[in-house]
């Protein structure tokens, strides 16, 4: 398969563009199509001599996301349903920054962001595994989904609209590593997105030796445990992945981590019912949090059609809260902001799915956005 230009680094494209005899400024001008005005077609890129923009047709790939579906409005939370080349479905999520003190809209905004068609890790709540894995996105299939929402918003040129990443979508990013550190790089380099490495948080399951493996490279990105369990016990029934790498191993990763970086890790923990909201658990989890010197995000779970998972109320989730927070904890409860427009991970793709084969059994083809 040819390879794609937003799979490169400056580099490689500097010695490709070298070979060529081409000046090195030429990098340059190419970057700025790449990933400052997003280009979309070799034909866009018209301060490029003709016999170059042909040269790179002819050498690489210049892929695109197909919009299949788009729900929310403006000031909301947005999501964007992606075809791939291979007709598999992806999905990111575009959630604005809370409107600031004056009442102004905010530009500012986080986008989520998936690595992967489906996951092997079968968290028993998740949608994303349901059924089961597929396949890696490659590392230009991560970058272009950023640039794909920057078209899609019509952000002006050089005024980005995602000024912060979390690799929190469809997948477990760790498994997929060499595609998703190659693809951070891209988005985080001065010359490819522009986004902080502090800006960039990825999110696991708990993959032990690639969160040693992550806190040995450069950028700072920031970690997220989807912990969702204080205790083997509370977190084995939910998450198969703690009986491969059970708390004790997993905390001792995120030390390492921690040691490497300073204090770059937040502990992730869905709400629900009857399952890990009891009073009892959140002692452990304080012990867990103070250890790391780590935040606690409480999440209240979003309901996913066909699991027997529901959210526990709002003065249980309070409870909760008040109960880490009396424990000494820094921890935040989050209203989830997607929730009506399915923004759980996995869940629009989900949807999407079942009632395309609900319409193709019915004798249509399509669905339309
Ligand atoms: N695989 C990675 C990243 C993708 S999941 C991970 O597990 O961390 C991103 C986050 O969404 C995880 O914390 C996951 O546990 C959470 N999540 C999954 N399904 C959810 C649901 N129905 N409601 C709320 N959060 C959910
Ligand atoms: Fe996979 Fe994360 Fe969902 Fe678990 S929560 S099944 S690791 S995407």
């Amino acid at each position: 398969m040819e390879v794609d230009i937003r799979s490169q680094t400056r580099e490689e494209l500097l010695s490709q563009l070298a070979l060529w005899g081409q000046p090195a400024y030429r990098a340059g001008q190419v970057l700025e199509w790449l990933y400052d005005r997003c280009a979309a077609a070799w034909d866009e890129m018209t301060n490029l001599p003709k016999v170059l923009r042909e040269q790179l047709r002819q050498t690489y790939a210049l892929g695109a996301l197909e919009l299949v579906r788009r729900q929310g409005a403006s000031d909301t939370t947005r999501k964007f349903l992606w075809r791939l080349t291979d007709g598999a479905l992806v999905e990111s999520v575009l959630v604005p920054a809370s409107p600031s003190l004056y009442g102004e809209p905010s530009d500012r905004h986080t986008l989520c962001v998936s690595t992967q068609v489906g996951c092997a890790y079968g968290c028993k709540f998740c949608a994303s595994g349901l059924d089961g894995w597929k396949r890696n996105l490659r590392a230009e299939e991560i970058v272009n989904q950023t640039l794909a929402v920057e078209r899609a918003e019509g952000g002006k040129e050089g005024a980005r609209i995602v000024n912060n990443l979390v690799i929190m979508g469809m997948g477990e990013p760790l498994a997929n590593y060499d595609n998703l550190l190659k693809a951070l790089r891209i988005l985080n380099a001065p010359w490819g997105g522009k986004v902080g490495a502090r800006k960039i948080t990825i999110s696991t399951s708990g993959l032990v030796p690639q969160i040693r493996r992550l806190a040995d490279e450069a950028p700072q990105f920031r970690l997220a445990i989807s912990l969702h369990g204080a205790t083997d016990r509370t977190r084995s029934k939910i998450m198969p992945i703690n009986k491969k790498y059970p708390l004790r191993e997993l905390t001792a990763a995120c030390e390492y981590y921690q040691e490497k970086k300073g204090r770059m890790i937040t502990l992730e923990y869905i709400l629900i019912a009857g399952v890990n909201d009891g009073l009892d658990e959140t002692a452990p989890l304080a012990k867990l949090a103070h250890r790391l010197g780590a935040k606690v995000n409480l999440i209240p779970y979003n309901k996913v059609e066909g699991l027997p998972w529901a959210r526990p109320d709002e003065a249980a989730q309070r409870a909760f809260l008040a109960a880490l927070v009396r424990h000494g904890v820094s921890a935040t409860l989050r209203r989830e902001k997607g929730d009506e427009i399915d923004a759980a991970c996995g869940q629009l793709r989900l949807k999407t799915e079942r009632e395309m084969a609900a319409a193709s059994a019915a004798g249509c083809s399509s669905i339309g956005p």
